[in-house]
């Protein structure tokens, strides 16, 4: 049976391995929701810094075109100007003369150019770049005026733009009448320089140059810092190639200089708009601008010119939205993952709290199984183990630890076999027909802690749980059992009166001892003892004095001889005698000897001296016989050899003595002879009513006289009487007596019935009726007076004949009874056929029968009546019986209570009385 503790432990595992697995999942949901964010991060990025390419160039084309189609416009205007011959020759008038109405004509000829565009105004400088007359705005045209270009321009006969430069100025600003002097102004200006020819012939010499102040917050400043949306790092500026460095044009944002020819050559590993362009290089790039920021920046050659112009915004703007992205993207995945694991860890919990409920569910069935095992065993009467499938005991009831007498803690120590007297074998055996069964029985004996034994009946059986099986053994203490087993057994086996073995047990020992005399080559030597005249001690001095004889002289045989030997009570006064593993005859000789002197010493009862002779016959095996029968019928035969050589001797058996020439055959003639020297006498039971202890009649029952044995008892002679046929003399002899006897006693007591015994072979005979009938006529009595007893055997061998006979003996008027009936084995069927008047109870029911038990008794009694037949009780011994067999219904009893079988005279003497209740 697995411990709770163990149950825990996977319990536990389990648990973990659950935790584990859950982890796992966690993780993989958390790779899984990083890499797919990746993934759309990088997608993002991709399509983010593509659009922001394509726009980017965009911008810059269009403002390219924009500043292009500007620069175009006015240079055309610049070139329209300088064409006009009208106003060149004004100009080279001027030039030589300078007269105010020349002068004017310029002025007037300049104004319009002037108007319409968004010049401050337009400048007239001679050939060495001095500026001789201007028109527009009064500027101080020193500071408007970059010589740098203006030199160029003339020198290379070129239009030319120059940069965007700074002007201050000092304005005096009126306000409400108060001056406010010296407020500093800063204002951009670039100059656009064309050259002029005399004619407007770029081949004839130059006469000056027309410089317009242009005001580029009109429009390139505008253009260049306009962005389609609101952004803080985008910019565009424009810039002119000069050598290998680069003229920004217009101002920057961020620019922290106001230098505008800045150095292009970038740090190692940086590429910058600039650098690109002094490689000439256009189009949209990832760089770093002035400020070594990292940006997307595009380049676009303005048509016609040697304008850049640069578009370029921080990559950190552009990548914003990406960063946007990534942040809801993190934020959502983060909120996924800790929405995720927060139901995980729900479910987690949820799952747990089941799981515990289980268990503590299976926990509590548990105690609850082995509470009721408990309960069942706990105050058992037997002893109950618990035992797994390796035998070990693992529980037992207060019971078994009583009788093992164990602690309960040594007790679980032990195997199941370990307390039992089994071999090893036996245990196998056992334990594998458990297997099969389902349950086993057996008997065995056990051991407790003292080493003692005790004999159990051990009932096994598997229990199944729901983890494994176990068995349940319960033992039964059967030492009662067990003892009056043995008790029955030696009851078999034992003569009564002295202990010692019966005829029953010899005969077994005696075949042992003729089987292992043949395999040891020796012999075994069988002695029949038989006392001489011990018949009369009985006769005279009554049966008790004989059976302290007999006793006495058991108890002195028994310590005589070795262990090895038997002595048996054999008969009435016969004693064998087994002696094994015998060499020598002459041993048998000695010991012969010895157990005649034993029985010749004296016995001492109430002070008198007994003296007693025996006489011996002998038979060996395996000489004279190996078979049991033979060997004890030989021993008798030499012991009547004994007796007939003048007793007190013993006779070895010869193959001469034959058997019949023995002690039957001696009966046999005596007894033939017994009825012609008047041996034999009829004694009188006395048949009576219970309740008043009336003599209402008598059976008769053969006495044999003998000479020498004395009284011998019917038992012993009418089955001999019976076999020789000498029975149908000596039975018509005695139903002639007795009825000679009745109607003697008819005198007195004209209703006094005799029943007669009727034996077997008196029932075969053809002339019983006739000789019955014969008999009655001679002696004068009633049929109606006369009862034949017969034996229940005797009807069931042949019923119709048996019913045929019965029929013609009632028809003589006698009646019928059944002798000792339950003993046999009589048909109940059958019964209601035979024409019979009364059933006899045999004595051993009325003998066994109690208060509480009266058994077969009653139910012989209630059938009796049922078939209305009379019932009479035999054997009654004393009160009890009589008191017991009225109040059941039965009326007359004979027995030992009222009188044994007596002589005639005395039973004369009975029929006196009124009554022979031994009371009154
Ligand atoms: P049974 O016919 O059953 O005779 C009754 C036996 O019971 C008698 O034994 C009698 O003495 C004995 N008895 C009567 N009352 C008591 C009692 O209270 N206690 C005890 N212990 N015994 C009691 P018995 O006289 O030794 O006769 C033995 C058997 O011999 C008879 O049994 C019967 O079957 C047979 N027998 C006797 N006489 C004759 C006879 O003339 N002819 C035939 N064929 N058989 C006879
Ligand atoms: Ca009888
Ligand atoms: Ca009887």
């Amino acid at each position: 049976m697995a411990s709770p503790a163990d149950h825990h432990d996977t319990a536990h595992h389990q648990q973990s391995n659950g935790k584990l697995i859950l982890l796992l999942v966690f993780f993989c949901l958390t790779m899984l929701v990083c890499l797919s964010a990746a993934i759309f991060y990088d997608y993002q990025k991709k399509t983010i810094s593509e659009a922001a390419q394509v726009n980017l160039t965009m911008l810059t084309n269009l403002k390219a075109r924009q500043v292009g189609h500007w620069r175009h416009e006015r240079i055309i205007h610049a070139q329209l100007l300088t064409a006009n011959r009208d106003l060149l020759d004004s100009i080279a008038l001027f030039i030589d003369q300078r007269t105010p109405d020349r002068a004017n004509h310029i002025i007037q000829s300049l104004t319009p150019a002037l108007s319409d565009s968004e010049d401050h105004a337009i400048v007239l400088t001679d050939a060495s770049g001095l500026p001789i007359l201007s028109v527009g705005d009064n500027i101080n045209l020193k500071a408007h005026i970059d010589p740098e270009p203006l030199v160029t321009a003339l020198d290379r006969h070129e239009v030319m733009f120059s940069k965007l430069f700074h002007v201050h100025s000092n304005a005096t600003i009126h306000h409400h009448g108060h001056s406010h002097a010296d407020v500093r102004t800063t204002h951009v200006h670039m100059n656009l320089i064309a050259p002029l020819y005399r004619h407007g012939d770029p081949a004839q010499e130059i006469l000056g140059a027309l410089i317009f102040i242009i005001n580029p917050e009109h429009f390139l400043v505008p253009l260049m810092s306009s962005w389609p949306v609101p952004s803080p790092s985008a910019e565009s500026v424009l810039v002119r190639k000069v050598d290998n460095k680069v003229l920004r044009l217009t101002p920057t944002r961020h620019a922290v200089s106001h230098e505008m020819l800045v150095s292009v050559k970038p740090p190692e590993g940086y590429e910058t708009p600039g650098s690109r362009i002094t490689e000439e290089k256009e189009g949209v790039f990832l760089g770093y601008d002035y400020r070594r920021v990292p940006v997307l920046a595009s380049i676009k050659k303005v048509e016609n010119s040697p304008w850049y112009l640069v578009a370029k915004i921080d990559k950190k703007e552009v990548m914003a939205p990406l960063f946007r992205i990534a942040t809801i993207e993190a934020v959502t995945a983060i909120m996924f993952l800790a929405a995720a694991s927060i139901m995980m860890m729900l479910w987690w919990r949820r799952q747990q709290a089941l799981y515990q409920a289980s268990y503590y569910q299976q926990q509590l069935q548990h105690q609850m199984l082995s509470q009721r095992f408990d309960n069942l065993t706990r105050f058992a009467n037997d002893l109950v183990l618990l035992v797994d499938a390796q035998g070990q005991i693992i529980d037992a009831n207060e019971r078994a630890l009583d009788t093992y007498g164990y602690p309960e803690d040594e007790l679980k120590t032990f195997k199941l076999k370990d307390l039992c007297d089994l071999s090893q074998q036996e245990c196998d055996l056992f334990w594998e027909q458990l297997k099969v069964e389902q349950g086993v029985r057996f008997e065995t004996m056990q051991f407790r802690q003292d080493g003692s034994t005790f004999p159990v009946e051990i009932n096994a059986r598997w229990i199944d749980l729901d983890r494994g099986h176990l068995v349940q053994a319960i033992i039964r203490d059967i030492s009662e059992r067990k003892a009056a087993e043995d008790q029955l057994v030696h009851q078999a086996y034992h003569d009564p009166l002295t202990g010692l073995p019966n005829r029953l047990l010899i005969s077994d020992r005696l075949k042992l001892a003729i089987a292992k005399a043949r395999r040891h080559k020796t012999q075994a030597v069988l002695l029949l003892l038989d006392l001489d005249r011990f018949k009369n001690i009985n006769d005279t001095l009554g049966h008790a004095v004989g059976d302290r004889i007999l006793t006495t002289l058991a108890q002195r045989m028994q310590e005589t001889l070795r262990d090895t030997d038997t002595v048996a009570r054999f008969g009435g006064d016969e004693f064998l005698v087994l002696l094994e593993d015998i060499r020598e005859l002459s041993d048998v000789v000695s010991l012969a000897q010895k157990l005649s002197d034993l029985v010749s010493q004296p016995v001492l009862i109430d002070g008198e001296e007994m003296c007693l002779t025996t006489s011996v016959g002998i038979s060996v095996a395996p000489e004279d016989s190996i078979e049991v029968d033979k060997l004890i019928r030989f021993a008798d035969t030499a012991m009547y050899r004994a007796k007939e050589k003048g007793r007190n001797n013993f006779q070895f058996y010869t193959p001469d003595m034959n058997a019949h020439a023995g002690r039957r055959l001696q009966l046999e003639n005596n007894l033939r002879k017994a009825l012609q020297r008047q041996e034999m006498v009829v004694y009188y039971q006395p048949q009576v009513e219970m309740d008043t202890g009336r003599i209402i009649g008598s059976e008769a029952l053969l006495r044999w006289m003998h000479p020498e044995h004395g009284l011998i008892s019917p038992n012993d002679f009418i089955p001999l009487a019976e076999e020789t046929g000498v029975i149908e003399e000596i039975g018509a002899w005695a139903l002639e007596q007795a009825c000679q006897q009745t109607v003697a006693w008819q005198k007195n007591h004209p209703e006094l019935k005799i029943a007669v015994n009727l034996s077997a072979r008196q029932f075969r005979n053809e002339n019983l009726v006739d000789d019955i009938e014969q008999i009655l006529n001679k002696t004068g009595l009633a049929a109606r007076h006369l009862e034949m007893e017969l034996t229940e055997s005797l009807l069931m061998e042949d019923v119709d004949v048996a019913i045929d006979l019965m029929n013609r003996l009632t028809k003589l008027g006698i009646t019928l009874a059944i002798d000792d009936f339950g003993t046999g084995y009589s048909s109940l069927s059958h019964l209601n056929r035979f024409p019979i008047d009364k059933l006899k109870i045999d004595r051993s029911f009325v003998n066994s029968m109690s208060l509480d038990n009266s058994g077969i008794a009653r139910t012989i009694i209630t059938l009796g009546r049922t078939l209305g037949l009379s019932i009479i009780a035999e054997g009654v011994e004393n009160n009890e019986q009589r008191q017991l067999l009225l109040q059941l219904g039965c009326p007359q009893a004979q027995g030992y209570y009222f009188s044994r079988p007596v002589h005639d005279n005395a039973f004369s003497e009975m029929l006196e009385k009124p009554t022979i209740l031994p009371n009154s």
